[in-house]
């Protein structure tokens, strides 16, 4: 008789035991969805069956009992089901319109705000930070934080003319993505050695071949093997602070955050772009980031105003051309900014081969 075989304990899990039970039903055979009221969406199926999902903003990094309370509630006000969207945004599911009004009473009461659907400032999406990360120059979560405080309306209304998508990245590698407006650590200097500790912790040849830029070279410093970054050539990206810590990037004064506009992941209504760099050497300054607060909210409500319906950033700054963009803005233009990569392949080292 044949072997059944072994499964392979990889991937993703099977949701299916966790699915409320009119999702599990109606699994791929939805008719058709709308939106009630902000932070409430409707789908109907062809069953007939109908499930609206009530969706709340949290805070991503959360402790057991705030994980808890939300449980509470999903058993108390909903149906016992919840899911969390990519956005760090956690959807409650009921199948009678009655339990809507208080579940958004109960969510609200206990301060996670309803909203994030549709033409919102959805959350904005984050990086781990130095919770669960060995390389960030700053607290992602934090500047998410005070953001949002000021974002709060906008992501309990749908007023904008499409949908927008922030996110915060704390390094230049940026596992944070593509956003409308997003907000992204720059180092402006190379990194420091620490030549006594390299030869113990740092597999040389991986950090030297890391530096997309070819910068690194091996040395021997004071007898030891180390190495030395020319820092003519260096672009002060941090790609080697990961593999090699004893090449500190992160300053207190010299890492700053930058502002990039225009990019979209999703194929709705055109391309997906990458967005741009628009204000640069803006400084790192915990706990209320006023700085960068002010410049995502004058782009913002730049945008709200003079975008046409269903324009998302990226289309409007299409429209209106870049030169218009730093105008309506009041950002000025430097040479240093919207670098779209052309020419990289001349001057980035795409290949394997490490070259001096
Ligand atoms: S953005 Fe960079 S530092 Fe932050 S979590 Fe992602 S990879 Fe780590
Ligand atoms: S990896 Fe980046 S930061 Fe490190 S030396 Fe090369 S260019 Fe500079």
């Amino acid at each position: 008789m044949a072997q059944m075989r072994t499964p392979i304990e990889s991937g993703v899990p099977d949701n299916r035991p966790f699915l409320h039970p009119a999702l599990l039903k109606n699994y791929g055979r939805w008719r058709y969805h709308d939106r009630p009221r902000p932070g409430v969406l409707h789908h109907v199926a062809h069953s007939g069956d109908e499930v609206w999902s009530v969706r709340a903003g949290t805070q991503r990094q959360m402790d057991v009992y705030t994980i808890r309370k939300l449980c509470d509630i999903a058993d108390q006000y909903a149906e016992g089901h919840v899911r969390f969207t990519i956005r760090s945004n956690i959807e409650f599911m009921v199948s009678d319109p009655a339990k809507v009004e208080p579940l958004i009473g109960a969510l609200t009461k206990a301060g996670f705000p309803v909203g994030g659907t549709g033409n919102s400032v959805s959350m904005i999406a984050h990086t781990q930070g130095w919770l669960h990360c060995d390389i960030p120059g700053t607290d992602a979560s934090g500047a998410v934080k005070a953001l949002m405080d000021e974002l709060y309306t906008e992501f309990i209304r749908e007023d904008m003319p499409n949908r927008v998508h922030l996110s915060t990245s704390c390094c230049e590698i940026n596992c944070g993505g593509q956003a409308d407006i997003a907000i992204i650590v720059q180092h402006t200097k190379p990194p420091k050695i620490n030549h006594d500790l390299v030869a113990n912790v740092c597999e040389r040849p991986a950090v030297v071949a890391r530096c997309p830029v070819a910068a690194i070279r091996p040395a021997l410093v004071n007898g030891k093997p180390s190495l030395e970054v020319d820092e003519k050539k260096c672009i002060c990206c941090g790609a080697c602070y990961p593999p090699c810590p004893p090449m500190q990037i992160n300053d207190p004064e010299h890492s700053k955050l930058a502002i990039w506009v225009g990019g979209k992941n999703s194929n709705a209504r055109g391309k997906p772009t990458f967005m741009k760099m628009v204000a640069s050497g803006l400084p790192n300054n915990p706990p209320r980031w006023p700085e960068v607060s002010e410049i995502v909210k004058k782009i913002l409500y730049t945008y709200k105003e003079d975008a046409r319906s269903w324009e998302r950033v990226s289309d409007w700054v299409e429209r209106i051309g870049w030169p218009r963009f730093f105008e309506k803005c009041d950002l000025p233009f430097t040479k240093y900014l919207i670098d779209d990569w052309r020419g990289s392949r001349a001057n980035l080292n795409a290949s394997t081969h490490i070259r001096f």
